[in-house]
């Protein structure tokens, strides 16, 4: 990739040279929805406690079956719809109620299951600096993917965007307030996994 000095926006094309095609998403704090992403509704959410505000970003990666892309399976599972029975997979996660935020197709597309006002079951035990229950105060946004698999560059790029727009939206999530699931539930989770390229989120967060 060949850096621009007089254009730091290249970080968010995926391509030197490019002009920005970064989506430009906006975050209505009343709703908790975003735009533009393709409503999904999850049953799998509750009330935050104390209505607390978002103050943690939480990364994660999902496949279903585990290592295959593309199908409908993550959102039948958000959406308590998946046939336990058409995977050996699935037989051990039967019954698993969760869901998440927001989802981020291979191919960019966003998804989201639960608004940002309310508690998406996505980290389960968990705790962020000294706070256990990263659900109650944290945002979910799952990337379709492995822990072996680069993610792609429209993934990327949407979650550069997003993030940028729920940064503006809340004012306890900063570029500091963004963790793996790993990171949170350490020696549980491995996701997003080691193939998530975290300088890419940063700079792509960074003011250009
Ligand atoms: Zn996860």
């Amino acid at each position: 990739m060949t850096a621009n000095t007089h254009n730091h926006d290249y970080r968010l094309s995926g391509q030197a040279g490019q002009p920005l095609m970064s989506t430009l998403y906006d975050v209505d704090t009343d709703t908790g929805l975003i735009e533009p992403a393709r409503q999904c509704a999850s049953p799998n959410y509750d009330e935050r406690p104390d209505s607390a505000e978002p103050e943690l970003l939480v990364v994660h990666g999902i496949s279903l079956p585990p290592g295959e892309f593309g199908g409908p399976e993550i959102e039948q599972l958000f959406t308590n719809k998946l046939d336990w029975n058409a995977h050996p997979y699935f037989g051990g996660i039967r019954d698993l109620h969760v869901s998440a935020h927001l989802l981020i197709r291979r191919d960019g597309e966003v998804v989201q299951f639960v608004p940002f006002t309310h508690r998406a079951w996505h980290a389960g035990d968990s705790f962020f600096r000294g706070r256990v229950c990263c659900n109650d105060f944290s945002i979910g946004i799952e990337l379709e993917g492995d822990d072996e698999t680069a993610y792609t560059d429209a993934q990327y790029e949407n979650l550069i965007a997003i993030t940028r727009a729920l940064v503006g939206a809340y004012p306890g999530i900063s570029g500091r307030e963004i963790a793996a699931h790993s990171d949170i539930a350490p020696g549980r989770k491995t996701d997003p996994g080691h193939v998530f390229d975290w300088l890419r989120l940063y700079d792509g967060l960074s003011p250009s």
